[in-house]
């Protein structure tokens, strides 16, 4: 039986039948239009977990296997499966390699609605992002991280794959994120891996059942493999900080570094905390301590200076502008339409908006505004940053993304769980 229709059968595929429809896609024997049809009935379908695990090592063998020289302590990375105004890396790294943890990351471009660190990191004015691994080596040798673009090298069956199903909208399907994910991180050469599994309306794995599912699987497979591994459930019901694009997560992110408190403050610090006890075996709490301490020293933003700056670019320009002529560039305002609390935003399209504002030439929005969270009429939910006035249809979709309640609501829990 054929590949696809045993998918859409429940049958099992085994390595054989994966490995060539991958690699064939990769050498270009297999057709655009097939693999898309086989993406399609493994999101409607899905994969037993036996294929799943066969999966990620097909896509693993396409390229090759990472491996660093001994250090103090073993070599960390992060995942997040992909939010809105998710800005955690640019934070996480430089505190983890503050506190004396090497930290090397290989990141993405934006996938769907969520943005990604690549597209981030490019707006910081002269930064290299396309570096050889051993260039990377070095940089993480002299400030203690670095993150780069996915090298080709580097499992290029996902970053064909990743591609084809940004533009065919086959995200969306649990085997396919934990291959992708899981393939990418075991070809890393980390030893230690903290995933950050996005759960909510914004997420890719809506219920926490699903999510769980997703980290559970995620994190079996790479401790399998001999890693140290666990998966933080967080969020996805509101955009994680206030920044949404490009420049604008990174302001987000630096003015975290500075000290403000927020809920991408708490999650970079749990991730961030939960990376540096596994590697070096602290309980969770000292973990957290010193993730803290590294923010409140300002440690962590005099690593990312370096950071930023052993990778050829600068804090103080974003796209040949400061900081402060960006956030002079209002360039409209979304108005609560009553008073009440925030009952519901659609992370989804507040995501897609906002890559379309930035193609247009925007430098992003900031949303204050989360689920739960009190609001009155006419007070400002987005305010958006452009050199040229926001349509008013733009400003008509961001506000059809609030629905606002009489009733008082609590906020979403920021973490879920945390699977180990
Ligand atoms: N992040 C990835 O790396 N892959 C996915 O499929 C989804 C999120």
């Amino acid at each position: 039986m054929d590949v696809i229709e045993r998918v859409k059968n429940g049958k099992p595929l085994g390595k054989e039948a994966l490995a060539e429809i991958v690699n064939g896609y990769l050498s270009g024997t297999v057709s655009k239009e097939r693999m898309t049809a086989f993406l399609r009935a493994i999101c409607a379908f899905g994969l037993s977990e036996e294929d799943t695990v066969l999966l990620t090592e097909v896509m693993l063998e396409s390229g090759e296997r990472l491996s660093f020289k001994p250090r103090k302590y073993p070599y960390a990375d992060k995942h997040s499966t992909g939010g809105v105004a998710d800005s955690t890396t640019l934070i996480i790294a430089p505190i983890v390699a503050s506190c004396g943890v090497p930290f090397l990351k290989m990141s993405g471009r934006k996938l769907g609605h969520t943005g990604g660190t690549i597209d981030k990191l490019e707006c910081f004015e002269g930064l290299l992002t396309e570096m050889s691994v051993e260039e990377a080596e070095c940089v993480v040798d002299r400030v203690g991280a670095a993150v780069i673009a996915q090298t080709k090298e580097l499992v290029p069956a996902d970053k064909a794959l990743y591609k084809l199903r940004d533009e065919t909208d086959t995200v969306k399907s649990l085997p396919l994120i934990a291959s992708s994910v899981v393939s990418k991180k075991l070809a890393s050469g980390a030893e230690v891996l903290v995933l950050d599994v996005k759960t909510g309306v914004g997420a890719f794995m809506e219920s926490v059942t699903e999510a769980d599912s997703l980290a559970k699987l995620m994190v079996h497979i790479l401790k399998s493999a001999g890693k140290k591994a666990a998966a933080m459930l967080s969020d996805m019901n509101s955009p994680l900080g206030e920044g949404v694009g490009g420049v604008m997560e990174v302001i987000d992110a630096i003015e975290v570094l500075e000290g403000k408190r927020s809920r991408l403050r708490d999650l970079s610090v749990a991730i961030a905390g939960k990376i540096i006890s596994l590697a070096k075996e602290l309980s969770d709490e000292d973990g957290v301590k010193e993730a803290a301490s590294a923010l409140e020293t300002g440690s962590a933003l005099a690593k990312l200076r370096e950071i930023v700056a052993a990778q050829g670019g600068s804090l103080s320009l974003f796209k040949g502008e400061t900081r402060e002529r960006i956030l002079s560039k209002q360039a409209g305002t979304v108005p609560a339409k009553q008073t009440g609390y925030v009952r519901r935003i659609d992370c989804v399209r507040l995501g897609l908006l906002a890559r379309e504002f930035e193609k247009d030439g925007g430098y992003g929005m900031t949303v204050s505004a989360k689920v739960g969270s009190a609001v009155t009429k006419e007070h400002p939910l987005v305010r958006l940053y452009s050199e040229t006035q926001a349509s008013a249809e733009m400003l008509s979709a961001l506000s059809s993304c609030f629905e606002i309640t009489e009733q008082r609501l609590s906020p979403d829990p920021l973490i879920y769980r945390i699977v180990t």
